[in-house]
């Protein structure tokens, strides 16, 4: 198959080999997106229940956004980070009041926002619990690819890759309010966990862990720090997933749906946490207005009754669906709001997803033996119909 880039290259013929190989990726290359559907290179039209990764929270090139970028591209993209500017305020504003807390700083990416977290954490032991640095995390936890970042989480095999590793973490099963209570000690200093563990596998924690979490971050005076970055935002049908139980943390980072395509995430912290001054951190694009405005129009949607409840009815639907094929095929579902995994009873998912996709769906293989579903947030009845009438008859031939 011959790449060709029809915009702006029609002569040249496209060669990936000119990318580092980081990843797998299929054959077609992707040109177009609108709501829920993606176009390849063929003209190939895709039901994209992957989006961008859970980051497209109004879906493909969705109006708000695009209308945020061209109204902003023509006022002022980037001021430089020696000054402020309207959006990143504005928007700064809002997320503080809407989550309780007290200051935010932006990034671009999710990694970053953590950075951010992980940074807070050291100096306020430093302050305040003389030296005390231990974070506890959680296995299979996923907090982004810096090294600092790959150090906070728990993938199999990530300790491997590039050591010698950041130290100053400790890794809990994910769920065990006991386990996370007896590895307390005199150096500990934080809790940082994904209310949802997103990239294992949508690992949903049991009732009660949250507010668990914060009464023993209040027992032993530690921060409790949220990873967001794939539950927030209104992906699990609440603006943050912690609502579910109001459980409040003291440090929350946002991504991925924040931005709903572009790179835009946050670190917010509350007054108690509150320790980042001058010269603590920075970074070329933190706050720059054509993101934060884009930001802001995220949060005018999400951040509605209605378009939430939405959510909430389009996941219920989208589990009973899957329930009905774990009742034909076994396994188990699990999720909430629009964040919902199908755990199989064989490692089959990749081989699952690839046949989706030459059918034209495109879902994700979080695990050898678990599809994830993170569609848009407006996706519709009949797109989570037609998403499950695809994988029945792929589970079927599969059987
Ligand atoms: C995606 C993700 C990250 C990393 O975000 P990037 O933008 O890829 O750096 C961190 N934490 C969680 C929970 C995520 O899902």
């Amino acid at each position: 198959m011959t790449l060709v880039d029809s915009v702006s290259n029609p002569k040249q013929t496209l060669d990936r080999s000119v990318l580092m190989p980081i990843t797998r990726r299929p054959e077609p290359v992707m040109v177009r997106g609108e709501g829920s559907y993606l176009w390849d290179d063929r003209g190939r039209c895709f039901l994209d229940f992957v989006q961008g990764w859970a980051t497209n929270a109004l879906g493909h090139c969705a109006p708000e956004v695009r209308a945020a970028l061209n109204a902003q591209a023509g006022q002022l993209m980037m001021a430089s980070p020696a000054y402020d500017n309207q959006r990143e305020l504005t928007l700064a504003r809002r997320l503080v009041d809407r989550s309780k807390l007290a200051h935010v700083h932006f990034s671009s990416s999710g990694a970053e926002a953590n950075e951010v977290a992980l940074k807070v954490a050291r100096k306020w032991g430093r302050i305040h619990k003389g030296g005390a640095f231990e974070i506890l995390t959680t296995h299979d936890a996923f907090h982004g690819r810096t090294l600092a970042a790959m150090a906070a989480s728990g993938k199999a095999g990530w300790d491997a890759l590039f050591p010698p590793n950041l130290p100053g973490f400790r890794k809990l099963p994910h769920g065990d309010l006991e386990a996370m209570r007896s590895a307390i000690d005199a150096r500990t200093v934080a809790i940082l966990v994904e209310p949802i563990q997103g990239e294992a596998g949508v690992v949903v924690p049991p009732p009660g862990y949250l507010r668990g979490l914060r009464e023993l971050a209040d027992e032993h005076d530690l921060l409790l720090m949220f990873d967001e970055i794939q539950t927030g935002i209104g992906r699990t049908g609440t603006l943050f997933a912690f609502e579910s139980e109001q459980a409040l943390p003291d440090v929350l980072t946002l991504g991925k749906g924040l931005g709903s395509g572009v790179p835009l995430s946050a670190a917010l912290v509350n007054a108690r946490a509150a320790c980042l001054g001058l010269g603590d951190q920075g970074g070329t694009y933190h706050g720059n207005p054509l993101m934060t405005a884009v930001g802001l129009a995220v949060l005018d949607t999400v951040d509605r009754p209605e378009f939430l409840g939405a959510v909430r009815a389009r996941g219920a639907e989208l589990g009973a669906g899957l329930d009905e094929l774990v009742r034909v095929h076994g396994g188990s579902a699990r999720g909430r709001g629009l964040l919902w995994a199908y755990q199989l009873t064989s490692p089959i998912a990749e081989s699952i997803r690839d046949r989706c996709f030459e059918r034209g769906l495109l879902v994700n293989a979080a695990r050898p033996t678990v599809l994830r579903f993170m569609p848009s947030l407006r996706v519709t009845s009949s797109e989570i119909a037609s998403m499950l009438a695809t994988l029945r008859s792929v589970l079927e031939a599969a059987a």
